[in-house]
């Protein structure tokens, strides 16, 4: 009761307002059966070798991005799911059902190539993060080291001891730890430092200004640098021109990802990539 009573004094904001904090509740309400009703998928976005000819043989494995297909509403970006997940600790059974989800997949792929997942700040401060992962490895059968969690700098800033002690555990699982996004945060050196991460991911913010601004290009080749004075992989998100994949296979990037390698598709679409033959290919075949 003092709830809905509260909840009337939202009618002193803004109609807009008002109208958005009702979109929200909504749309809370509806994420919460989103699993259960199977509305949520997983696309798979190829990350390959920079070369200036990036070849089915240069792919070295996939992301999996989370999507969620709302019953009226149709597609819901999860740049819009995944903060409003945040927020209500969905995130963590969402998370959890995700992983699990990606790791069962990639195990059932006869070319063992690498799977990426994205993990959420909510994710670390929640649950017991490290025995999620390792029970699903034991589950799906996933080789421990085909498993790599992508983390932004965000999980770092709220707790950085917590944090840094998580991804030890983690990466004494034998799992590989990404840092996402780099750059475009508050990323500082100090995490670098305090913590060994298998891969950077350079924010595609910085590769679409390749060509356009040369700070963006100075920028990259001091990251690719680091990357190479650490000893830690370097791969470029956002990829969309053959130019900047030109440039960045030029410049030593070790990986890249974007739209001009690949676009994130239900695994169906890689069928070949991941060694089954495809429908298509064997409608083909067989007619
Ligand atoms: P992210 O992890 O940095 O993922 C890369 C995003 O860039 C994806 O957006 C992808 O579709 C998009 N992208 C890839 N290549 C290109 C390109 O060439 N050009 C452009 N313009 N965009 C490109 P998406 O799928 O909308 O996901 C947005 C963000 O939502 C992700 O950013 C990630 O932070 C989060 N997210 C997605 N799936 C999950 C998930 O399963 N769990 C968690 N915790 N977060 C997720
Ligand atoms: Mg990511
Ligand atoms: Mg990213
Ligand atoms: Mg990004």
């Amino acid at each position: 009761r003092a709830k809905s009573r509260s909840r009337g004094s939202i009618s002193v904001f803004e109609p807009e307002m008002d109208r958005q904090l009702r979109d929200r509740r909504v749309l809370h309400q509806d994420l919460s059966t989103a699993i259960r009703n199977g509305e949520l998928s997983l696309h798979y976005q190829p990350q390959a070798r920079a070369s200036e000819n990036v070849l089915d043989a240069d792919v070295t494995g996939f992301e999996a991005l989370a999507r969620w297909i709302h019953p009226t509403r149709g597609f819901v970006s999860p740049g819009d799911f995944i903060p409003l997940a945040e927020e209500s600790g969905l995130i963590v059974e969402m998370g959890e059902w995700i992983l699990r989800q990606a790791c069962r997949e990639a195990a059932s792929w006869p070319v063992p190539l690498q799977i990426a997942v994205n993990l959420s700040p909510a994710q670390f401060m929640h649950g017991d993060l490290v025995n999620l992962v390792h029970s699903i490895l034991i589950e799906t059968g996933l080789a421990p080291g085909r498993l790599e969690l992508e983390i932004t700098e965000g999980v770092l800033i709220e707790d950085f001891d917590r944090g840094v002690a998580l991804l030890r555990r983690l990466k004494a699982l034998g799992v590989r730890i990404s840092m996402d996004d780099f750059g475009s945060g508050y990323s500082s050196l100090t995490y670098l430092q305090s913590f060994p991460f298998d891969k950077i991911k350079i924010d595609r913010a910085f590769v679409i200004n390749l060509g356009l601004n040369p700070q963006s290009a100075a920028i990259v080749r001091a990251v690719i640098g680091l990357g190479h004075g650490l000893d830690v992989s370097i791969v470029a998100e956002g990829v969309e021109t053959h130019e900047q994949l030109c440039f960045l296979a030029s410049e030593g990037c070790d990986g890249v990802q974007g739209y001009f390698i690949g676009r994130p598709a239900p695994i169906a679409q890689y069928a070949a990539l991941v060694g089954r033959v495809s429908s298509v290919a064997t409608a083909r075949k067989v007619g």
